[in-house]
């Protein structure tokens, strides 16, 4: 039986310069939550070689006395790092309101698991022509959240990434379940890109690099990785940042990607 390469149609998402879809895979990574120093952790991070900066001010925490990001007086951090690293930014928003503050200081906006259906919220970036990155829920099978990424684009707002980022399952050695199959599926009736945080799966900083690297294997079109100069200082998610070292390695290992792309799928002819 003679086998064929089945190609996957392509569209691409341009946060800013960068092209999320092409051959190449992108590296966004930044830490978990932009704190007082973050024009300087942005040019060690940006340093690595990264494409764009995670820029989160405003954090969905589970307990409300839990540090809530800096909001809107974080906005001339984010103003500094752009202009100390000239790269995009990508930041979450967890209401309409949060996008309207953001709306001028950021390149993309990033859609948290835990507002994956938060339908009003979807519909305002629906509205807007900016990019979104949408995370999968912490419960939400594949149908759901690519169910969630036409409220986006049902409006005419085409420029969304899907992003992997765990699921909850019965297991808890890791923080979530990365699920690397959901790249694959995903991809297939989507067409949108997808990329994959193995940061918020694994909750330990050094099984990410690992994981990093499988889900490029699988041929996730990029990776989300929270990234602090020193971890053990990060005010959010210290324990699964990874350092500047790591963050070096995981953009060799995406670079390499161009020149070994994976695997293809393969069907009968
Ligand atoms: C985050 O990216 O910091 C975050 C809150 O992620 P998630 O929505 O995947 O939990
Ligand atoms: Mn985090």
């Amino acid at each position: 039986m003679e086998v064929q390469e089945q190609t996957r149609r392509r569209h691409m998402v341009a946060i800013g310069p960068l092209l999320i879809g092409a051959a190449d895979a992108v590296v966004i990574a930044g830490p978990c939550s932009v704190e007082p120093s973050y024009p300087e952790h942005a040019v060690q991070v940006a340093a690595q070689g990264v494409d764009a900066l995670r820029a989160c001010v405003f954090k969905p925490r589970t307990r409300p006395d839990a540090f809530q990001g800096l909001g809107r007086r974080a906005l001339p951090l984010l103003e500094q790092a752009r202009a100390r690293t000239g790269l995009p930014l990508v930041s979450e928003v967890l209401s309409a309101e949060d996008a309207e503050i953001l709306h001028d200081h950021v390149d993309a906006y990033q859609v948290g698991a835990r507002n994956m259906q938060n339908v009003r919220l979807l519909e305002a970036l629906g509205e807007l022509r900016k990019p979104v990155i949408l995370k999968r829920g912490l419960a939400a099978t594949i149908d759901e959240w690519l169910a969630a990424s036409d409220y986006i684009t049902c409006r005419g707002n085409h420029q969304v990434v899907l992003c992997e980022r765990g699921i909850r399952t019965f297991e808890t050695s890791t923080r979530n379940t990365l699920d690397l199959a959901a790249v694959i599926v995903a991809q297939e009736p989507s067409q949108l890109p997808v990329i994959v945080d193995p940061s918020h799966a694994a909750g330990q900083g050094r099984w990410v690099p690992r994981l990093a690297a499988a889900a490029l294997a699988v041929g996730a079109d990029g990776l989300l990785i929270e990234v602090h100069p020193d971890p053990s200082q990060a005010w959010t998610d210290g324990q699964q940042a990874i350092g500047l070292e790591a963050c070096a390695q995981i953009v060799r290992t995406a670079r390499l990607r161009a020149a070994t792309p994976p695997v293809p799928d393969l069907v009968p002819s």
